[in-house]
């Protein structure tokens, strides 16, 4: 497992292609967990536990983080999530964890937004 350190986080640049545009286009390859017509899932290179997916849109159409959603695109934000959690629900019925980093300080990395779900291990609280 790593860790994605704030320095890390810090030099991630926003508004350019991303390592998900690679992954998107087959360039780079990933374990494909769920495809549809708006998001693509598919499993964390470093895992955060037995079970850690991403779930993206195709097309990232200025979704860089959470922050910068559109009022046009709360639709999509929701089938994110929910396919997050059937995603979960498959992988992790004793329960599992939904996460969107954002910015700097949410210690994101990859400027294309992305929905982690992470399960298969007991979870604690607060975060880190
Ligand atoms: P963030 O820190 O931005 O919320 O999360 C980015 C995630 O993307 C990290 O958990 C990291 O391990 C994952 N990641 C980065 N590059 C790749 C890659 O090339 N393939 C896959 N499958 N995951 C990646």
């Amino acid at each position: 497992m790593s860790e994605v350190s704030a320095a890390e986080a810090a030099l991630a640049t926003e508004g350019q292609p991303t390592i998900f545009d690679k992954l998107l286009s087959g360039d780079i390859p990933s374990t494909e967990v769920h495809s549809d017509d708006l998001c693509y899932a598919f499993r964390d290179i470093a895992p955060q536990g037995p079970t850690h997916v991403l779930v993206i849109p195709k097309d990232r159409d200025g979704l860089t983080r959470l922050s910068k959603a559109r009022e046009d695109q709360k639709a999509l934000l929701g089938h994110l999530v929910y396919t997050a959690g059937q995603i979960g629900a498959k992988e992790c019925p004793e329960g599992f964890r939904v996460v969107v980093n954002e910015g700097v300080q949410g210690a994101q990395s990859v400027y294309h937004l992305h929905v982690h779900v992470i399960g298969g291990r007991q979870m604690s609280w607060p975060p880190g």
